[in-house]
């Protein structure tokens, strides 16, 4: 049996719009295709940023404990 898309209609989680779309079955999409790749990015953005931002706490955190390169210690 081939997979055939079929319109389905959702709500966009973006512009909360209600679209119907062409959509392979599966799981419905979030986002409609004007929105998509805004949200994508933006999404993107802000999980890259949430990381930055743990990673940079995590340094802070850790600031200490770390072994930090530079003279050497003698005797
Ligand atoms: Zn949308």
């Amino acid at each position: 049996m081939p997979r055939a898309s079929r319109p389905i209609t959702f709500t966009c989680s973006w512009c909360y719009k209600d679209v119907t779309e062409e959509r392979m079955p599966g799981p419905t999409p979030a986002y409609c295709l004007v929105c998509r790749d805004e949200a994508r990015r933006s999404t993107e953005a802000g999980r890259a940023k949430r990381y930055r931002e743990r990673q940079a706490e995590q340094d802070t955190r850790n600031w200490w404990d770390k072994p930090r390169p530079g003279r050497p210690r003698k005797g």
